[in-house]
């Protein structure tokens, strides 16, 4: 399929020819005709599907239609990053468009707050809004007029509920028109996403791409290892040979700053990103990142979602990610839009039946690679003997053996 066949305007098309898209993904041939055809959609698809251009493309075409100034779309995120990068992608396509955007969100200081609250005042077509800063917008003195929206998008759903902003997000639809269409994204359904979406969209059409499972092309090995033995392990995979950009993933903000200062002093050209950080060091690190200058950004899973930066060719988890969803997202940072990249895990004793459910949630075993010698004896990796005097909380599964592709060799890239 070619994006032609959408009819779009020709200088809709321009703008995502510069961009250098060529063919719609999946997600994008499914769910941009039901955008077009003004039905309300729940979509369920992952970060590195396309799943931005799947909204943005049909809802700038329908605004360039329109030929109205009022406000049209809102479009709700859960990081201020995930705002930025949608705000950016927007400027991309519209830039023979003349369609206005603004971006608001918590952080920067209180002139900050007043100047994204007199962007709002004096209108664009586009709102992208973290749901705290909206309703903070909304709620105060003179607030927006949200009274010509057309559209509202809720993107990363299942995110936004998972940090708290249900009550938030029921809010901001009161101050909305009812007659509108309403579109969801989420990587995952939930039962209560599914609530969710009853509550606020009308006969709703549906799109699945791919659930839980990763992008195609991402490379996924694993190493076990005792926790005594990971930092010399990630410096080893850091300096064996030449990587493009780097993310390597750790539990806490603690480990992070830790492990920044032990990889910085062998030399490495690394920043650490925490929410400890300003709204302004983040941004700056983000930027260095993107632009090449920094080469490994090592942080928690406030990275995992959403941020869309080219050209990652390897993601390390230092440990493994609480839960299997995070791990999808972690990897989801290569191997972006039909590119490969590898994501390596380290597993200590402790996280292998938490590795072990990951797997489950794939469908895939993932081959476990021998530790350089140097580093001495691994741990073994026995989830299923471990399972068979069951912690509490964790739910053996049976039959899954049989459910595993049988791709337990490592891919080659
Ligand atoms: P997303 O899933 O929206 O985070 O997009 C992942 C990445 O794929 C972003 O860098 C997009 O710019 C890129 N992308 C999305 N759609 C296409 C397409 N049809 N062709 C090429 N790149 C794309």
């Amino acid at each position: 399929m070619n994006f032609n066949e959408f009819n779009f305007d020709e200088r809709l098309l321009d703008g995502l020819y510069s961009m250098g898209y060529d063919k719609p993904t999946p997600i994008q041939e499914h769910a941009i005709p039901l955008i077009l055809a003004n039905k309300d959609l729940i979509a369920c698809a992952q970060t590195g599907t396309g799943k931005t251009a799947a909204y943005l493309l049909p809802i700038l075409n329908k605004i360039v239609k329109n030929q109205s100034n009022n406000l049209n779309t809102l479009i709700i995120a859960p990081t201020r990053e995930l705002a930025q990068q949608i705000d950016q992608q927007v400027e991309g396509f519209a830039y023979f468009l003349g369609i206005s955007s603004i971006s608001v969100y918590g952080g920067g200081d209180g002139a900050a707050f007043e100047q994204q609250k007199k962007a709002m005042r004096e209108g664009a077509d586009i709102i992208i809004a973290t749901p705290g800063r909206l309703i903070a917008m909304l709620t105060s003195a003179g607030s927006v007029d949200m009274s010509s929206l057309q559209h509202l998008v809720l993107d990363e759903a299942d995110r936004m509920l998972d940090m708290g902003f249900y009550d938030d997000i029921m809010r901001i639809i009161n101050y909305l028109p009812k007659h509108r269409q309403t579109v969801l994204f989420s990587a995952t359904m939930p039962p209560k996403i599914r609530n969710m979406a009853s509550r606020i969209l009308t006969n709703p059409e549906q799109v699945n791409i791919a659930i839980s499972k990763p992008a195609e092309g991402i490379l996924q090995q694993a190493y076990m290892a005792f926790d005594t033995q990971k930092v010399a392990l990630v410096k080893h995979i850091l300096n064996e040979k030449e990587h493009n950009s780097v993310i390597v993933f750790a539990s806490t903000k603690e480990k992070v700053k830790e492990l920044n200062k032990e990889l910085q002093r062998s030399g490495l050209s690394i920043k650490a990103f925490h929410s400890d950080l300003e709204q302004a060091e983040r941004e700056q690190i983000m930027l260095a990142f993107k632009n090449k200058e920094v080469q490994i950004l090592i942080g928690t899973d406030i990275l995992s979602r959403g941020i869309d930066v080219d050209g990652i060719s390897l993601v390390v988890n230092f440990d493994v990610p609480p839960d299997p969803e995070d791990y999808i997202h972690r990897i989801g940072r290569t191997a972006r839009a039909e590119t490969t990249g590898t994501a390596i895990t380290f597993i200590n004793p402790k996280d292998q039946r938490r590795f072990f459910s990951i797997e489950n949630l794939i469908g895939t075993e993932i081959p476990k690679l021998p530790l350089p010698e140097f580093l001495g004896e691994a741990p073994l990796y026995e989830p299923e003997k471990k399972m068979d005097k069951p912690a509490g909380g964790f739910k053996k599964k049976t039959g899954f053996k049989k459910k595993f592709k049988s791709n337990n060799k490592p891919k080659t890239q």
